[in-house]
């Protein structure tokens, strides 16, 4: 249930609301607007709770049962796009963040080789696996806390935000004090417990969508993180499993424009782990662009021959390069920059 406050509602009108919802066992979380408080109700599962109880306070404008599964991220709940802060950079504005580096940290040079080429052609954010989640348990399962080690070293040499991802609750203290964002990767999606724990943190995160996830489902999902009064939440469509086998996933396309009307949460789109194929990663980041994503997140490889996962749809720095001046009249045409 969503309660909209009357603009001129007083703090103990709030309060009465928060009271009256604590006294029937309903959870409560605040989106405490500049011009409006608007208070979700959460746990009345069998909506069997009269919205006249609530609507008949005073300094109430407006009582919302919300059908939909997700509600924190609902734009119900909050109408204004969500941005997100990082030490100067803005997720979620109108400048198109991108985000680049390589699938895997694997040694010191390749990362400083793939830092300076990303922050010389124009990218906000530095990505690098350090904890790996590989289809089979025989390949390279990422350099863990050593590769932590080596993506703040080159944060520090190029001064660009690092991005990295978290597979485990036993490691979310860890990587959230060497990551400006946690990235949840497609497996976790569902991974509750780490959603959780992530957003316990209170620090960035990429809610990446599960390679089977209905775009609601990963919502709800989402949810998960903002339970925890963890605001500063990103979603990233990277693909889903269709019958189509020529690229490695189907990025959905139509997802970018369903979520952007129904969440007020950024999204960010990975056009290198639907791809699967660097020659088609290209195409589908302008495609990205072009239908409203807030950002993009690319592997990109010095070497990609050489790389010890995901090689075949990296980048190389000088096409990463090109992409970056083809997306400028991308985003000019929708009256944004990059
Ligand atoms: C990755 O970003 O390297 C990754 C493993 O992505 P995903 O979780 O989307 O497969
Ligand atoms: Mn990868």
């Amino acid at each position: 249930m969503i309660i909209e406050m009357h603009p001129d509602s007083s703090q103990a009108q709030v309060k009465e609301v928060e009271h009256k919802a604590r006294s029937l066992k309903l959870d409560v979380q605040m989106n405490l607007g500049t011009s409006k408080t608007i208070v979700a109700l959460l746990g009345d599962n069998t909506g069997q709770i009269d919205t006249d109880l609530f609507a008949v306070l005073p300094g109430v404008q407006s009582v919302t049962r919300v059908m939909k599964p997700y509600k924190l991220a609902s734009r119900e709940f909050k109408q204004d796009d969500t941005t997100i802060n990082i030490d100067g950079l803005t997720i979620g504005d109108n400048r198109i963040i991108v985000m680049a580096g390589p699938c895997a940290v694997e040694n010191k040079e390749q990362l400083m080789e793939a830092a300076r080429a990303i922050k010389r052609a124009g990218a906000s954010v530095l990505r690098g696996g350090a904890f790996k989640p590989r289809t089979s348990p025989f390949s390279f399962q990422g350099l863990g806390k050593d590769g932590l080690e080596l993506l703040v070293q080159a944060k520090d040499e190029v001064g660009l935000p690092i991005i990295t991802e978290v597979l485990d609750t036993q490691h979310v203290n860890l990587v959230s004090e060497y990551a400006d964002i946690l990235q949840i990767g497609a497996r976790n999606m569902q991974n509750f417990n780490l959603l959780t724990k992530v957003g316990k943190t209170l620090r960035p995160a990429l809610l990446k969508r599960g390679l089977s996830a209905s775009v609601t489902e990963w919502m709800a999902a989402a949810d998960y993180l903002l339970a925890q009064n963890n605001t500063q939440v990103s979603l990233c469509e990277r693909g889903i499993r269709t019958f189509e086998t020529s690229s490695r996933f189907s990025l959905d396309i139509c997802s970018i424009p369903v979520v952007k009307q129904n969440s007020h949460l950024p999204l960010i789109v990975d056009p290198s782990h639907a791809a699967g194929h660097y020659s088609l990663v290209s195409s589908i980041a302008k495609a990205a662009v072009a239908a409203g994503a807030d950002g993009l997140i690319i592997e990109v490889h010095p070497n990609p021959k050489e790389a010890m996962s995901d090689g075949l749809q990296a980048l190389t720095p000088s096409d990463f390069a090109r992409l970056m001046e083809e997306l400028k009249p991308i985003a000019a045409s929708l009256g944004r920059t990059i």
